[in-house]
Order: structure tokens, then C-alpha cells, then sequence
């Protein structure tokens, strides 16, 4: 930190960041609009929240135009990464790939293809800064429209995955997430190399908070 001059405010420690992680594999249609929206939320956040953002882009081996527009969106009014995954490695891989490049403390990840809706980035950043909740999570709010084999799928996966767990992950839970800085921290001390970010990140403990959503 450099020395403040004298006479000047003491300033708070600093403003509180946020890098949201976005893995892309063949989303050049939408990444255009995608990345409005997300704009839109960041200049809110900025004043709402005084937040620092940023968004990193983890191209993940995409056939399609995405890596050339995601180099080419305006870096307005928030700061964004492209990293360039060497060929397809599954979205597990570059989601990792973003947490090690995500540099300004609390992390949100969130799907590219638009399922997960920027709007509700505005709600899991007030659980983190007005709630003081460290990993806020979503849920599918409901399943019903989903054919009754996929319902039936999850239930057993989930039912097998916490089969005398001493720790349950979260039935339903997304991937779409906000883990404060110290959250974010934890998960990146986890020495697993093959991941299942939902377990991880339900594992790690601290204040959790379940948020329901419609995925678009
Ligand atoms: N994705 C990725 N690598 C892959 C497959 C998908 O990075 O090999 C990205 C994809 O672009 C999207 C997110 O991961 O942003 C979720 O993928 P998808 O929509 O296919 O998954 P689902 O909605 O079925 O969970
Ligand atoms: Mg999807």
C-alpha cells in the first residue's frame, strides 16, 4: 500500500472486487448481448455498491468466432480478461482456468449461454456485501417443465452423491454462484485437479445462502 498523504481522509481499505468467471465454448452468437448486460449490471453495481469488476472470459477451445469477439468487447465500464484455452477441455477445466486468473477477490461464475440471467448478479452481491454471506448459491427454482426421466436422473444423482456423506451437497444447486474473497481463497488452496466446482464449493463451508432462480 502507498503511504497516504498527509492530511487526506483515511480511506476505507479498499473497494470491495468482484471478477466474474465466465467459461465459452462456441457462444459467439450471444456473447455480444451477453456482454451488454453484463455492462449494464456493472455500472449499477459502481455506484450502488462502490464495486470494482471485472470479467473473465475463458475461451474453452470454441470452433466458432468466440475467442476473436470476446478480444474484441469494449473494456467499459469494467475490466476484461480472454484466456485462451488450448483446445476443448470441459467447462470443470475452464472454470478453473478462471478462478487462477480472476484477480479482484470475491469470484461469481456464471454459464455463457445466457441461461443465467446478469439480472440476478444485482441479488447474489447484496447476499455478499449487504448479508455478509460468503458463498451464495442458486437452485433451479423448479423443475416441473423438465421431462419426469431427467427429474427422476437428478433426484438418483444427487440421492447416490450424498449416500452417507457426512457433508450433503445441495440438491439442484448451479453453477451460477458468488463466493466472497475468503471463500474464494479456500477454493483455491483445494488441491483437486479434476473438480466438481458444486461439491467444492458446498464443502468449503463458511456462511452459505441459497438463492432460487428461473434459468432462462
Ligand atoms: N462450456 C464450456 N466447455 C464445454 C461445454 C460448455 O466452457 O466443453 C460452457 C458453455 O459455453 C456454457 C457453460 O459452459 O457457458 C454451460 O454449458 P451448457 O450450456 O452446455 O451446459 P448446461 O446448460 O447443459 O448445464
Ligand atoms: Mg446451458
Amino acid at each position: 500500500t502507498k503511504p497516504s498523504k498527509p492530511g487526506a481522509r483515511a480511506k476505507p481499505p479498499s473497494a470491495p472486487g468482484l471478477s466474474i468467471v465466465i467459461p465459452l465454448f462456441n457462444e459467439a452468437k450471444g456473447l455480444p448481448g451477453l456482454h451488454e448486460r453484463i455492462a449494464e449490471v456493472a455500472r449499477y453495481l459502481k455506484v450502488k455498491h462502490g464495486l470494482r469488476l471485472e470479467v473473465v472470459y475463458v475461451d474453452d477451445g470454441s470452433s466458432d468466432d468466440t475467442n476473436r469477439i470476446a478480444n474484441s468487447l469494449p473494456a467499459l465500464p469494467l475490466d476484461i480478461q480472454v484466456v485462451t484455452l488450448s483446445r476443448n477441455f470441459g467447462k470443470e477445466a475452464a472454470l478453473l482456468a478462471g478462478l487462477d486468473h480472476a484477480r479482484l477477490g470475491a469470484v461469481l461464475f456464471m454459464d455463457g449461454d445466457g441461461q443465467h440471467s446478469p439480472n440476478l448478479i444485482e441479488t447474489l452481491v447484496s447476499r455478499w456485501l449487504d448479508d455478509g454471506y460468503d458463498v451464495v448459491y442458486t437452485a433451479k427454482a423448479s423443475r416441473e417443465n423438465e421431462p419426469l426421466l431427467m427429474r427422476l436422473g437428478v433426484k438418483t444423482f444427487y440421492a447416490l452423491l450424498n449416500w452417507r456423506a457426512r457433508h450433503k451437497i445441495p440438491e439442484d444447486a448451479g453453477d451460477f454462484r458468488l463466493l466472497s474473497p475468503r471463500a474464494a481463497a479456500a477454493l483455491r488452496q483445494m488441491p483437486e485437479r479434476n473438480r466438481f466446482f458444486k461439491g467444492l464449493a458446498s464443502w468449503i463451508g463458511f456462511r452459505q445462502v441459497r438463492v432460487d432462480y428461473e434459468p432462462a
